[in-house]
């Protein structure tokens, strides 16, 4: 007779860990018992030393699909008198080392009862067992029990109880079941004041998104906005009351079969579509788009689609196509609660589906492209979030605050960084307050009190501010990294790569240089924990900084100045610009007033996109370049360019602007030189490492969203012999960024 406790590290709360034990310990005939602690589940088992021993094997080898096992500690106990195994209610103690589990989209099996007449939850909004339902969202604090979640108001019912007290049952110990007796409950609200509730709520909700209606529907992770992707009127309503001109919008989609009907799906992508994160996937639209209407992603080549991943989805679909898209007016953080959806949403929706399941987490939809085969992170939110990645050792514990756009939170402790959920852009008083409500809430959740604060090195950044108040407050020291750093440690973190030199590519629109220029054309070598600037694309003066980014004419009319190219009005970027602003932008380049050195890659596609005549004031952030990469479709030459200085390496693009000019001049399709502007990119890239003889090359920064380009360029490195170095876990744009500054802040490299 043997006797050993086992402590389990990894994501083992709310994801059904308590029952597969319980019921691996009866299988062998053990006695003992398991219970939730703080730093994870707790098993003592104890029985014949073989039984015990093909228990701990399959403890790890079997354990629940959602499960993440991270590592297990086993210590010898003396034997003590037992005759049975239980489950034991949780204990909290202060070591918060666990992961909390990410949201999870409806399991096959409830799925299976929500449909069927005959059970108990048919059409049940709220269905959900041990295998899938809300869980960050809903948490408050941990560990990880029903009082702790916001469903704590709901008195389980008698049937309820009974589910939640039978270990072989599939709700045993799921803290957030509910059934139409005594859980959550669904209505839908109008502007004539009228409640319906229930089932009748939904099937009226069905009726106002047929009649092409605009209907906020409250969800895991906040609201949505719906309507009928295939109505044209209802697409370009919903455009013009949220006051998003041609950001695209996602579709949410009945399954893998309807998903084809509009884009190209493959294994690859049909696995994302399907998992339990249930992202929206970024794919190739085919050019008919079976019915969804062209207002939906204009003038992209991709288009989101998403399966649904709550009852309620599957409820409200049927047949058809419906955009969804985040329950805000552009740039503010998604609505949360149903009094500030009914201020925020009432001027939006025609109706709301509310219900009294309180959302304590906000949570944007993830958002992935599939590259190389696998997951290529775009927006890191729900389903992924808290998950934690992996450092390669312990540091100090970060609170890092990313930069300006798409922020996200970073805290860590010990070797884990726990990423919180997409906040937005945080140029805002409402997503300043997003940001500090999850920055209070993840630190209490994981119970840490951290060592430093990390922030962007830009003076102007509100989190910036944010992040000083704080270490004032805390009394604990503020550090400032540059924007570049960060991203290049984040991929190295997300690679894991270690005590090998790499080059990385880092490539994106704006990041505060130490020199206070304006960078994002960069080159790095990283080499332990030194990274140092080895190249750089070519400084032009920006006239007006900033103003530029909203108006890639102004860039492209800057880059023609640097390159010694007239500004002649058979240029569609000089004929988009008004005479006036020439004027004024001739006199600031002449006199250097006002402008600001860059070297941005961003800034260059801009450019571009301007001077080719596809896009000469953009609506949200990327849309030049993402229409420049739509038309990218042919096998090209590329243009030249010059390298040029020593330490660092500075890229010219002088010759590759004179080159695209002289192309336009001579009727090239502008479809070619796009293809011919992207290869060009990547034989810069290739250049670099050949001239530093690089034989690893990570490519970060929000340029390499671009998935097309990310092709040429590793394609290029791989004929070379060279390994392309790409994201996997967290984006590549600065939604990745507080990952690599907590690392950085943390000592960690
Ligand atoms: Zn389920
Ligand atoms: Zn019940």
């Amino acid at each position: 007779m043997v006797r050993r406790r086992l402590t389990v590290w990894g994501v083992v709360q709310g994801v059904g860990f308590r029952p597969f034990v319980y019921q691996l310990a009866v299988r062998h005939g053990l006695t003992g018992y398991v219970g939730n602690d703080s730093a994870g589940v707790i098993v003592e088992v104890q029985g014949e030393a073989e039984q015990v021993e093909r228990f701990v094997q399959d403890l790890s080898a079997h354990s629940p699909p959602l499960a993440r096992v991270h590592r297990v500690e086993s210590i010898e106990r003396p034997a003590i008198p037992e005759t049975v195994f239980t489950i034991r209610p949780s204990q909290t103690t202060t070591d918060r080392s666990s992961s909390i589990p990410a949201d999870i989209a409806t399991c096959a099996d409830c799925l299976r009862e929500l449909f069927d007449p005959t059970d108990r939850r048919y059409r049940y909004p709220f269905i959900n067992c041990c295998h899938c339902g809300p869980r960050f969202t809903i948490i408050r604090s941990l560990p990880y029990d029903r009082p702790a979640t916001t469903l704590a108001g709901f008195a389980l019912c008698a049937d309820c109880e009974r589910e939640y007290h039978d270990p072989a049952n599939r709700r045993f110990h799921a803290q957030p079941i509910a059934c139409p007796a005594c859980g959550p409950k669904v209505w839908l609200e109008s502007d004539d004041a009228t409640r319906i509730e229930r089932d009748d709520a939904i099937r009226t909700a069905v009726r106002v998104l047929d009649g092409g209606g605009i209907l906020a529907v409250k969800g895991i992770g906040g609201f949505h906005l719906a309507c009928d992707a295939t109505n044209a009127c209802a697409v370009a309503r919903l455009r013009e009351r949220k006051g998003r001109m041609d950001k695209p919008f996602a579709v949410l989609v009945k399954d893998v079969d309807m998903a084809k009907r509009f884009a190209a799906i493959n294994d690859d992508h049909a696995a994302v579509l399907t998992g339990p994160e249930r992202p929206i996937v970024m794919l190739e639209r085919h050019p008919g788009q079976g019915g969804v209407i062209d207002g939906v992603a204009p003038d992209l080549r991709t288009i989101g689609l998403m399966l649904p991943y709550s009852p309620l989805h599957h409820l409200l679909l049927g047949d058809r196509p419906l955009v969804m898209t985040s329950g805000n007016r552009s740039d503010e953080p998604i609505a949360r609660d149903n009094t500030e959806a009914r201020e925020r949403l009432g001027e939006l929706a025609d109706a709301f589906l509310m219900h009294d399941r309180d959302i304590h987490s906000a949570c944007d939809d993830s958002v992935i492209r599939v590259f190389a085969g696998r997951e290529y992170p775009i927006r890191r939110s729900r389903g992924y979030a808290p998950l934690p990645v992996k450092l390669p050792r312990s540091g100090k514990s970060v609170l890092a605050v990313g930069g300006e756009l798409k922020a996200t939170l970073c805290v860590t402790s010990g070797d884990r960084a726990y990423l919180g959920q997409h906040l937005g852009d945080v140029e805002s008083p409402d997503t300043l307050a997003a940001l500090d409500r999850a920055a209070e809430h993840l630190l209490d959740l994981f119970r840490i009190a951290p060592d430093r604060i990390a922030c962007d090195l830009h003076p102007g950044y509100l989190s910036a501010d944010w992040a000083a108040r704080f270490a004032e407050r805390r009394g604990i020291p503020l550090v400032r990294i540059q924007h570049h750093h960060a991203h290049v440690a984040s991929l190295l973190v997300d690679a894991n790569v270690n005590g090998t030199p790499v080059l990385v590519a880092c490539f994106d629109g704006t990041g505060y240089g130490t020199d206070g220029s304006i960078w994002g054309g960069e080159f790095f070598l990283a080499d332990g924990d030194r990274i140092e600037r080895v190249g750089h694309l070519k400084y032009v003066p920006l006239p007006g900084g900033d103003a530029a980014i909203r108006r890639p004419y102004r860039v492209a009319l800057a880059h023609l100045c640097a390159a010694g190219l007239p500004w002649s009005d058979d240029l569609p970027c000089v004929a988009a610009s008004p005479s006036a602003e020439q004027r004024v932008l001739r006199q600031q380049l002449q006199r250097n007033v006002n402008c600001v050195p860059t070297s941005s890659m961003g800034r260059l596609f801009d450019a571009v996109a301007s001077l080719l005549g596809v896009r000469h004031v953009v609506n949200f952030e990327g849309q030049a370049a993402m229409e420049l990469e739509a038309l990218v479709d042919e096998v090209a030459e590329s243009y030249p360019f010059a390298t040029t200085g020593v330490d660092p390496l500075v890229l010219d693009p002088r010759p590759l602007l004179a080159a695209i000019v002289a192309d336009l001049r001579t009727r090239v399709p502008v479809r070619l030189i796009a293809s011919r502007f992207h290869v060009t990119i990547a034989e810069m890239i290739r250049d670099i490492a050949f001239r530093l003889n690089a034989p690893i090359v990570g490519l970060t920064g929000g340029v390499f969203q671009n998935v097309t380009l990310l092709n040429l360029v590793s394609h290029r490195l791989q004929a070379d012999g060279r390994t392309a170095l790409t994201h996997r876990q967290v984006p590549c744009n600065d939604g990745g960024l507080s990952l690599g500054q907590a690392v950085i802040a943390g000592g960690i490299r």
